[in-house]
């Protein structure tokens, strides 16, 4: 078989060579030991917490190491894409704070190993198609789509493993004039990689995060170029990580199965193979058992979830760099203050396991960030928020700065900042009440008679002044109980409860409700001193006139 005639009569208006290829995109000047990597997620619109777990492993690894991060944007697959995706994958990443050095951008592509979408490369993956059919190692398939599930209901039968290999791989050594006349007749083919392995080798290979694995030669002709000219990602990573001079292939686990494949690919093409660095995948705990999170059942998995529940991206990148490297939490600990990119990040400390996502735990380490942040910040972010989740609520924060600095700083600073916040959605609960619109009616303990509580707060109500400090506002509420006849005493109770009508605390509780519509709220003193005299003095009232 004369295959540059072959590689001729496939690509004929090919005229672009490796060479010239290899001279447009040089290897890159960085310093020694700079890793080049890459995000290369296909738009489908879905944006999902693996995507930031490779982002994140990908972003430190090159920064890190004074590398580049560049994002491409695979989009080889039409089917899968939709509307809008290219838009939706870039704006969250960058929400997440990824930033990348070059690669495709909402404005097109920055950089000078582009173009960085895989749709604008047809030219380039053609020229190493070429060059692979000139030297016998690809080939064209003329297999119909019938021809080939007769094929797999036939091994099937045989219980043999399906797939397009040895006896099976029809035509791999077909004449020239059975491909010609395929061609003149019009019918559609695919580009086939002519594999040399067999499944009865074996070799070791090195996986930054899996370690020594022992693999199996692939035997199988997969596809290179679909019938439309398209490539498979296989053929498409291959070609773009060497020319975009990738040294560090991230990428989640899946493609594991795929490896023995890409190998002898990077082999084929002449290429120096990528270091790999396979995640392992994103598990919850359902019931007992451990699964992956699914995008199916788990809202969480997608990273809109976190934006439109209102996690702060500093709390979202806390938690994963906890899951990424086990010593993360030790190292925070003792530089509570640092920027998270001073920490020394490894791709070795990655579970090859994968890794149980836990909610709980990301809560919690929300709770800490957002406690850790000012009154200003936190107004910012909240209104960020709100803006997009809850405009109302927008409208409310962005009308008085002041007053909703005012409240967001309750709490803050000193030694044990409150922690009521995990997200931004638990704002309006929280804090509603200061705008008179959210306040809701207060609903008193019908354990007390109504008249007792009318009672207490005609007493708050004649001894309040706004000028008083809280000890002495203390005092006054205190007075009030025990003027009811309710106790002060808050041991004397505890040891003998049905003793007493109330205490002190019932009291607190009935002007609380009063004023704030819950039982429970930031410090009261502090609340009133935020709300002035005259709204509280008008809140208790309105609440007197349903005890009435
Ligand atoms: N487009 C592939 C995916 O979405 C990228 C895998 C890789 O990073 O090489 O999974």
């Amino acid at each position: 078989m004369d295959y540059q005639a072959l590689a001729d009569l496939l690509f004929p208006n090919v005229t672009d060579t490796p060479e010239s290829l290899e001279e447009k995109y040089p290897p890159r000047q960085v310093p020694e030991g700079a890793v080049i990597t890459r995000m290369a997620p296909s738009p489908t619109g879905f944006v999902h917490l693996g995507n930031l777990v490779q982002g994140l492993t990908s972003e430190r690894m090159a920064h890190q190491s004074g590398g580049v991060l560049f994002l491409r944007v695979e989009d080889t697959d039409a089917k899968r894409e939709v509307p809008g995706a290219v838009e939706v994958l870039i704006n969250t990443l960058k929400h997440y704070g990824i930033h990348f050095d070059e690669g495709a951008t909402m404005g097109g592509d920055s950089g000078n190993y582009g173009p960085y979408r895989q749709r604008e490369r047809a030219a380039i993956y053609h020229v190493y198609a070429k060059k692979l059919v000139s030297e016998g190692k690809a080939y064209p398939c003329f297999c119909t789509e019938e021809e080939l599930s007769a094929m797999r209901e036939q091994q099937e039968a045989n219980k043999e493993t399906t797939g397009y290999y040895g006896q099976y791989a029809v035509w791999r050594d077909r004449p020239m004039e059975d491909v010609r006349s395929q061609l003149d007749a019009g019918n559609p083919w695919v580009l086939r990689f002519r594999s040399t392995g067999s499944i009865e080798n074996q070799f070791k290979f090195d996986d930054l995060v899996k370690g020594k694995l022992t693999i199996t030669e692939n035997n199988v002709d997969h596809v290179l170029l679909k019938s439309d000219g398209i490539p498979t990602y296989h053929f498409a990573h291959a070609v773009d990580d060497h020319l975009m001079r990738t040294t560090h292939v991230v990428r989640g686990d899946e493609w594991l199965p795929s490896l023995p494949f890409h190998i002898q690919l990077f082999q084929a093409l002449g290429f120096k193979l990528p270091k790999y660095v396979h995640i392992g995948p994103l598990m919850k705990m359902d019931g007992t058992s451990k699964r992956k999170l699914s995008k199916r059942k788990d809202p969480e998995l997608a990273l809109t979830y976190y934006k439109s529940e209102g996690f702060p991206v500093e709390a979202v990148y806390e938690y994963i760099m906890t899951l990424l490297n086990s010593n993360y939490e030790d190292w925070r600990r003792a530089n509570p203050n640092a920027p998270s990119t001073d920490f020394k990040f490894s791709p070795k400390k990655l579970n090859p396991a994968g890794n149980l996502f836990d909610y709980a735990k990301l809560t919690d380490v929300s709770k800490n960030e957002i406690a850790k942040m000012d009154a200003d910040k936190v107004y910012t972010l909240l209104l960020d928020w709100a803006k997009e989740f809850d405009p109302d609520f927008g409208v409310k924060l962005e009308a008085d700065p002041v007053y909703a600095k005012r409240i967001l700083a309750i709490g803050r600073g000193g030694k044990k900042p409150r922690k009521d916040l995990a997200v931004w959605k638990d704002a309006k609960p929280y804090m509603g009440f200061f705008y008179d619109e959210y306040l809701e009616k207060p609903e008193f303990d019908d354990r007390f008679d109504k008249k007792l509580i009318a009672a207490a707060l005609n007493r708050f109500l004649d001894s309040f002044d706004l000028a008083d400090d809280s000890g002495v506002w203390f005092e006054k509420v205190k007075a009030v109980a025990t003027e009811i006849g309710f106790t002060t005493d808050m041991k004397a109770y505890k040891a003998d409860p049905s003793a007493f009508p109330g205490t002190v605390a019932d009291v607190s509780t009935f002007i609380r409700l009063a004023v704030t519509g819950k039982t429970n709220s930031p410090d009261l003193y502090t609340v009133m001193q935020i709300l002035g005299y005259d709204r509280t003095v008008q809140r208790i009232r309105s609440a007197l006139s349903l005890l009435r």
